[in-house]
């Protein structure tokens, strides 16, 4: 069984075909600037070269006839004939309280999914997009939504409601939804396997530390709470992201004379390491500029480190303990010396590094001395397998 799973932004459109009886990825590739002058479309297919497809295409459909020419042309494709896709999987962000997981998409569905577009008007309708132009050109295959909120639907109302006037909460749905949900399912059940343990007796810790940072804490193979809220802006210090601030901060600026639109940008693009580094919103040039004795490069990196390390402190106190702290994204597979750095500060959970384990990249292990009372543990994360996987399971 084949599945293709689907990732729309909105000039942008991910995809990978994999099969699904060895989880192997057949093919996949990235359409890039859809609607723009010069978009471009890149597909690798397993044991075949890289291929750049430079042709003009005005909308996601335009990206997804491309791609399914490639995927069964003799020179670029994997398969013969498009009936090789059993079904098709949507990443989709939002699913407010709607969507407590992944969903077989009919019409019904997709009217709802619209009426969550309210909560990410940047990411769902570019999502809907992405399902009907892959519906009218594969119009037999059943296809699945897989939303990024789903597995915080767990949480516990006294974690996802805001101490703001209960109305609120009834009129527009403002609560703390959470995001990065199938990254932190996949790692979390990557882990109690690695740990040889049932994710169901497992108190567990997940760091997705990317451009995009949250944690979560995950009670039971449940999301108990996680860092980011309504908006994918709250938690941590994130690449040009804020996370957590006095919400005076706002109206004072607004009192300064910056409009509401530009708080908005200073928040979501031009603060967290790159608005304190002053270098860029990539760790590995903040990092590299920290090296070369940058002090604000270094802030940066502190604020973050700091910010990780007191948020898992709430979440051990969450969960009334910790088993497992799982390090992925980008930054979190990648990075021996933000490990090193947060874990050095969690000496109160008896955490002792293995050196070496820590120095290793690009494959789950465990990175924690054998002494270490907490498993620490680097699990690279495969959203898409996790999409893959839901689809699969909804179809079958
Ligand atoms: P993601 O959003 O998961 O793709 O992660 C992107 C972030 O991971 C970027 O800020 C990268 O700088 C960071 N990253 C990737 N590789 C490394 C590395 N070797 N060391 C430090 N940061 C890294």
């Amino acid at each position: 069984m084949n599945v293709l799973v689907i990732n729309c932004g909105s000039s942008s459109l991910k995809y990978q075909l994999l099969d699904m009886t060895t989880e192997k990825v057949m093919a996949k590739g990235l359409a890039e600037r859809i609607g723009i002058d010069g978009s471009v479309l890149t597909h690798e297919a397993a044991g075949k070269d890289k291929v750049k497809f430079e042709q003009a295409m005005e909308t996601h459909k335009d990206a997804l006839n491309i791609l399914m020419d490639a995927l069964v042309s003799p020179a670029h494709g994997v398969i013969k004939s498009l009936e090789e896709i059993s079904a098709v999987g949507h990443r989709t962000v939002h699913g407010a309280e709607t969507f407590c997981d992944s969903v077989v998409i009919n019409a019904d569905v997709i009217e709802k999914m619209e009426e969550c577009s309210e909560l990410a008007p940047l990411h769902n309708p570019a999502n809907l997009i992405g399902i009907r132009a892959c519906q009218e050109l594969l119009p037999n295959v059943p296809m699945v939504g897989v939303f990024d909120t789903a597995f915080h639907q767990t949480l516990p109302a006294e974690a996802f409601m805001y101490p703001l006037p209960y109305e609120l909460y009834e009129e527009h749905k403002i609560r703390k939804y959470g995001f990065h949900g199938t990254s932190h399912k996949f790692v979390s059940r990557a882990a109690a396997e690695l740990m040889g343990e049932k994710i169901e007796n497992l108190k567990l810790i997940s760091c997705h530390l990317g451009n995009g940072a949250s944690l979560c804490a995950i009670k039971g193979g449940k999301s108990v709470e996680t860092s980011m809220g309504l908006t994918p802006l709250a938690g941590l210090e994130m690449g040009t992201r804020c996370g957590d601030i006095d919400p005076a901060i706002i109206p004072f600026l607004v009192n300064k004379g910056y409009s509401v639109k530009e708080v908005d940008e200073i928040m979501n693009k031009k603060s967290g390491v790159l608005g304190v580094s002053g270098v860029s919103s990539d760790f590995r040039d903040v990092e590299g500029a920290a090296d070369e004795g940058n002090k604000r490069a270094q802030l940066a990196l502190d604020i973050f480190h700091y910010r990780v390390v007191t948020t898992i402190g709430a979440y051990v106190a969450a969960m009334d303990g910790v088993d497992g702290i799982i390090f992925t994204a980008g930054l979190g597979e990648n990075s021996v010396t933000s490990r090193k750095a947060i874990c050095d500060r969690l000496n109160f959970l008896g955490i002792k590094l293995d050196v070496t384990a820590n120095s290793q990249r690009g494959k789950a292990m465990i990175i924690s001395a054998a002494d270490s009372k907490t498993k620490v543990m680097v699990i690279p994360t495969n959203e898409e397998l996790m999409i893959a996987r839901d689809t699969m399971e909804l179809v079958k």
